[in-house]
């Protein structure tokens, strides 16, 4: 399997033509950081490994529950296969605990157990600093139709129910996650990009420290998320 050219950079990943499998692409997991609409950056050595490492385990698992996604195989410390497939331009939003944009946009108590899983889209357009958006938007939008958005909160629901009590049994809380889709070459919507702690929140249930990227956007332990990730792909693994 060999790279051809870049076609895609983003925050967190580069994207890769596959010499001679115009279906396929490598992913390239990057050791940036970002937050804040990337107004703060950073970069810790072996990010970009872990992360590759951690969402591979959890596509694992949710392939293996019958959630289909363009996940192929890893095929280096930072490099994974994918099918290629056209991004859906949403943000899919899984909510059980409150924090986040969630507290500062509807004054809901930082912490409180929500009573059912809250799924919410954001535009995908850094222009515009990702809004969220409702179903209606999402449609005259042209980014789905509501038949659409049905399957993917569907499969986004089914997905928590799936990952919620696995990351319990590790000890984790999985307070929020994003998860983007894409349709593939046949329209079939795939479960796309990655789950990892850059993208989740995962509190330690027994002690409620945060595992994942909120450590470097408030700047916890100085701001290093290095030795958090390792613990995060330990309890996966174990
Ligand atoms: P919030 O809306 O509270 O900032 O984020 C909710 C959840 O979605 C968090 O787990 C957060 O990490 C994730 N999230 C929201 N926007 C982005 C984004 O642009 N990139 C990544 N990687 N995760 C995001």
């Amino acid at each position: 399997m060999q790279k051809d050219k870049m076609i895609y950079e983003g925050k967190g990943k580069k994207m890769w033509s596959v010499l001679g499998e115009p279906d396929l692409l490598i992913a390239e997991f990057k050791d940036d950081l970002t937050a804040f609409d990337a107004t703060k950056r950073g970069n810790e050595s072996g990010k970009g490994a872990l992360n590759n490492k951690i969402s591979t385990e959890i596509f694992k698992l949710l392939m293996n529950a019958g959630i289909k996604t363009d996940m192929l195989q890893s095929i280096s410390d930072t490099e994974q296969v994918v099918k290629k497939c056209e991004i859906i331009p949403l943000e899919v939003i899984v909510r059980n605990i409150a924090t986040g944009s969630l507290t500062k946009r509807l004054g809901i108590s930082e912490g409180k157990i929500l009573p059912f899983a809250l799924v919410e889209f954001c535009y995908k357009d850094d222009a515009l600093h990702d809004p969220i958006i409702n179903d209606e938007h999402a449609i005259l939008l042209n980014a789905s139709t509501q038949e659409d958005l049905n399957y993917i909160k569907d499969q986004a629901r089914k997905i928590n129910e799936i990952l919620k009590p696995f990351f319990a049994s590790k000890g984790l809380n999985l307070v929020d996650f994003k998860i983007e889709f894409g349709r593939d070459k046949d329209g079939q919507i795939i479960l796309a990009d990655e789950i990892s702690p850059d993208s989740c929140r995962f509190w330690d249930i027994k002690t409620g420290q945060k595992m994942d990227k909120d450590i470097f956007r408030q700047d916890i332990n100085g701001g290093s998320i290095k030795v958090a990730y390792e613990e995060v792909l330990k309890r996966i693994l174990g």
